[in-house]
């Protein structure tokens, strides 16, 4: 049922309960035969919103019924009123507002408060009687000459945060509050009209200090050096290079002359504890307050966009005093000091802190640095996969559990696009659900979601609007709002589109270490080319299916998506070239894809729409037209068609110690007890060691050279010792690949394409194989293993990495000498509980999902080996097992959410009781629940024996086995040739 019925069915369920006493209920008529039947009734003297809110209605209204409505500020006789801005009584909810049908059909009350509330209302209503809003140029408004509410209908409403930003690249005054949105940080234009609607929604979270916004160092600087960070260079270039040119960024004036040693004054940075700056801080917010407060009543007290921070002696000496010593502490101090002597004038006033740069880190010490009343912490995290959820995120958790401890107020500033490359898909539609419930959940204000610049991106209009309505109310069904807008907005082509986002976001579920990063140079990796290629078939059908469709605004929504033809094809021709042969689709010339991209950026970069040439790149690299001239250079640079991929020589290599590099100082080469070599990596949390993950910090590794470049499933084989009783990331394993446009290596990009967290428990530090997955290398690449960050950890080692093919992975092979592969499925008789066998509709394959939340018990999925003979002979022995699994978990972080094991079933009649042989825990975490191949070691087989996987968890909700894979030794333990 869509939403236009729900709403309708609720409102004759309110008319029966409600009237039965009165005279019979009418529904309320705006229009009979074309004819309007009500007037717009509005004060003389109505605030701008309800002014605003009159237009829009009764534009609309006109629209839809053909008719002309009129426009009064009292009743008209002999028409029904629609009464637009009256006072909302019994309802002060922030910008609440309240739809209300009288019984006898002769009034209906649009009421809202804060002037934007009866925007909202009137929207609202429009969108009952049918409308949609899906973008400033693609809206459906039907036509009835007879439109009528349902008799006594009522709705009121009210939004869940009350900082809504709508940073999206429109202009469009109207679609802000279309969106249910309330700020808008981009335009300014339309901020000011905002702000006259009851402006203090906006809330302030920006960097501020430095040369930000106060206190700037281009007017104080020369003036009064000790108001900025000192710091001491230790690096003697750094030194002399500062020494002989003047710096843009310090100066070497105002340094205490009892210091030893080089330093400096970073102009861009302040020094907190300096009383001089906190007096003229004061002074300048303070004057900002007494002319904008209480319209404006947010002020952010904000790093610059940096982590450097002042080493003075007081700054130093507080830092210290804490036992995380994070600069964090210094602008809590600085915060607590601008609240405590504004808010007696200011009561009502926000001060927020930026969580960033050097105000990343909680204190530990939560008493003695508690943020005070006025004050509240705006987090921005960017160093997490953006195909999952915040709260999903094991660096974030505890980041965001500390700020807790010192902190009450909270916004979010978040990350919904790759700020590198706007047009590829990327997977994130189905994340915003689970995130904003966990905003929510966690009493935050609301917050600012920075997102793509550019309507080329692939569900930029999608996004901004169900992010949109879920900022109003998390608890929507946010794939029902998905559901809703592709009809709405795409009509006949609405299945194909649907179609390309069911594979975009299976795709990224196909693994789970897939890394979806908002920094990186290429996101497409995640995508195989039969993806590709089902999503140029389904844009085929899009185009074919909309060609004639009345609505110009669909049609051009609908080619916008369908450069991801073009885009995918020329970035991906390479890998596109064999599996379009075998799949027996049509791939077009190479030409025809660079030349297809070359006209629509051309077609888009002389479009009058904001943002212009960075309608196409990140916010880095396509500043002006410099990154789109850059772009059309790689298209010409692999001018020639590409090639294939080349043919694999091995069926699987073994990478040795001996052919691994790692950071300097810290990566050695070494042998264990047995005599056999691993790369080992020392390193230590004390002495001011850093903790984040860097290669040039501490990495052990392998490059790829030409001969391996392929299509292979990875392994790597780990050894960590955790000082956490459980580490969901005791280390991480990853590919940074080269990025490829065709053919054409990009000089010195680099893709993070995957990364891995490889949990453990305390005190088990054996050597165990971690699989990232099926992965394209390319020459150049890095496949690496580093230590963890969110727990101090020691001992990391790597035995060897594997490179598999997926020949032998996939299928089932046997080699001379018996030597090969086998899949074990389930076999769903002899499973226990709520064990249903589903198939995944993309990839074409059959699984078993256990549904642990019905009441049948706990459950278990059994694929027992000896199904046939076949399987029989070849599960004798020592094999190397993998189960190919998904876990789905209605909390986050869960570790131990399934086990898969090995199990030697009891022998009958009181021989022998069960043994469970392997025991290996496979974690979950709510929004991302993922394929992951979860090895179980080498183990040796019996044919009576039964691999499963068992639920472990109350938060488990259910579990999906795909199969086991059997695989010979020689495989992950040798170089096999291919036959
Ligand atoms: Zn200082």
């Amino acid at each position: 049922m869509n939403s236009r019925a729900t709403l309708f069915a609720l409102a004759a369920a309110f008319a029966v309960t409600a009237s039965a006493a009165l005279a019979a209920p009418a529904p309320f008529v705006f229009a009979e035969s074309g004819r309007a039947k009500a007037a717009v009734v509005v004060a003389e003297d109505a605030g701008p919103g309800a002014e605003f809110a009159v237009q829009e209605l009764v534009d609309y209204l006109n629209k839809m019924t053909g008719a002309r409505f009129p426009v009064a500020t009292s009743p008209l006789k002999g028409w029904n009123t629609i009464y637009v801005g009256r006072p909302l009584s019994g309802d002060d909810r922030y910008e609440a507002f309240r739809i209300q049908a009288s019984e006898d059909g002769r009034t209906l009350d649009l009421a809202g408060n804060d002037e934007r509330g009866n925007a909202y209302a009137v929207y609202d209503l429009l969108e009952t009687l049918g409308c949609g809003f899906w973008s400033p140029d693609n809206e459906t408004v039907p036509f009835e000459t007879n439109l009528v509410l349902s008799a006594g209908y009522e709705k009121s409403d009210a939004p869940a945060f009350s900082f809504r930003n709508n940073d999206e690249p429109f202009g469009d005054f109207a679609m802000v509050l279309k969106l249910r949105a309330n700020t808008n940080r981009h335009r300014r234009d339309i901020q000011t009209r905002l702000d006259g609607m009851g402006g203090d929604a906006y809330e302030s979270i920006s960097h501020s200090l430095g040369n930000c916004q106060w206190v700037k160092s281009s007017v104080f600087f020369d003036a009064h050096p000790d108001w900025y960070a000192l710091v001491e260079i230790t690096d003697t270039n750094a030194w002399n290079k500062i020494l002989r040119e003047s710096s843009r960024y310090c100066g070497t004036n105002g340094i205490p002359t009892n210091l030893k040693g080089n330093w400096v004054r970073l102009r861009y940075i302040p020094c907190t504890m300096a009383q001089g700056m906190r007096d003229q801080l004061v002074k300048e917010v303070g004057d900002f307050l007494a002319a904008n407060y209480p319209v404006h009543k947010s002020v952010s007290i904000s790093t610059p966009d940096s982590s450097d921070y002042c080493h003075c002696a007081a700054c130093r000496k507080l830092v210290d005093s804490d036992e995380s010593r994070t600069s964090a502490v210094l602008y809590i101090d600085l915060i607590n000091y601008v609240a405590k002597s504004l808010l007696p004038k200011y009561p009502k006033a926000h001060f927020n802190l930026l969580s960033y740069g050097a105000a990343y880190t909680p204190p530990k010490d939560a008493k003695r640095f508690k943020m005070g009343p006025g004050t509240g912490v705006a987090f921005a995290h960017h160093w997490r996969n953006h195909g999952v959820p915040i709260n999903c995120c094991e660096r974030f958790m505890p980041r965001f559990l500390g700020w807790r401890d010192v902190c009450d107020r909270f916004l979010f500033w978040e990350y919904y696009t790759n700020f590198h490359i706007y047009v590829n898909p990327f997977p994130n539609t189905d994340i915003f659900g689970p995130a904003f419930k966990f905003y929510l959940d966690n009493k935050f204000d609301g917050g600012f979601c920075q997102m793509t610049n550019s309507r080329l991106t692939p569900f930029a209009d999608l996004n901004w609007w169900v992010k949109n309505r879920l900022m109003w109310n998390p608890n929507a069904d946010a794939m029902a709002l998905v559901d809703q807008y592709i009809e709405g907005a795409y009509g006949p082509a609405a299945p194909h589109v649907r179609r390309y986002l069911d594979i975009v976001l299976h795709a990224k579920r196909r693994q789970r270490w897939a890394w979806i990063g908002d920094y990186v140079d290429d996101t497409g990796n995640y995508l195989q080319p039969g993806d590709v290629l089902e999503i140029m078939r389904a844009m085929q059908k899009a185009l074919a299916s909309i060609s004639k469709d009345p609505n110009i605004g669909r049609r051009i929504d609908v080619r916008r998506l369908a450069f991801s033809i073009n885009h995918l094809g020329a970035m991906r021709y390479p890998d596109l070239i064999e599996p379009a042969k075998a799949e027996r689709f049509r791939l077009a010339p190479w030409q025809e894809y660079s030349d297809g991209w070359k006209s629509t950026a051309l077609d888009y970069l002389n479009s009058d729409e904001y943002m212009g040439a960075r309608q196409l790149y990140g916010e880095n690299d396509g500043s002006g037209l410099k990154g789109f001239f850059r772009y059309l250079d790689m298209l010409k640079e692999t001018a020639e068609t590409p090639t294939a991929w080349p043919e694999r020589k091995l069926l699987s290599r073994v990478v040795a110690p001996a052919e691994m590099t790692g950071s300097p100082v810290r990566f050695a080469v070494t042998n264990d007890a047995s005599g056999a070599p691993f790369s080992s990596l020392t390193y230590g949390w004390g002495g001011g060691e850093p903790k984040f993950m860097s290669p040039n910090w501490c990495e052990a590794g392998f490059t790829v050279t030409n001969d391996l470049e392929g299509v292979w499933y990875l392994f790597s084989n780990v050894s960590v010792d955790t000082t956490a009783t459980n580490d969901p990331a005791a280390a991480y394993t990853g590919i940074y690949s080269p990025w490829y446009v065709g053919n054409f290596r990009v000089p010195n990009k680099r893709a993070e394409i995957c990364s891995m967290r490889i949990a453990r428990t305390k005190g088990d530090e054996g050597w165990r194989l971690a699989c990232l997955g099926k992965w394209g290398l390319r020459p150049g690449a890095r496949v690496w293993v580093m230590p963890g960050v969110v727990n101090e950890t020691r001992n990391l080692g790597v035995r060897n990495f594997t490179l598999l093919s997926p020949e032998v992975f996939e299928k089932d092979v046997t080699l001379p000498g018996g030597i090969g592969s086998r899949h074990v499925s389930a076999a769903i008789r002899a499973c226990e509980g709520a064990v249903e066998q589903k198939r995944d509709e993309i990839d074409r394959y059959f699984y078993a999902e256990l549904d642990c939340l019905s009441t049948n018990g706990p459950g278990a999925i059994n694929a027992p080996i000896a199904q046939s003979k076949d399987l029989s002979a070849f599960a004798t022995g020592e094999k190397y097992v993998f189960a190919r699994v998904r876990v789905s978990a209605s909390d986050v972080l869960v570790g131990d959410a399934a086990r898969v094991r090995l199990v030697q079933p009891a022998k009958a009649k009181g021989e022998e009781p069960e043994r469970v042989i392997v025991d290996i825990p496979v974690g979950g975490s709510y929004g991302a629940d993922s394929w992951q191949i979860i090895s179980l070691g080498r183990v040796a087989l019996e044919p009576g024996m039964v691999l499963g996987v068992v639920a472990n968890d109350p938060a488990t909700a259910a579990v999906a086995l795909r199969d086991f894979v059997l695989v010979s030794p020689e495989f992950l333990e040798t170089s096999v040739k291919a036959q």
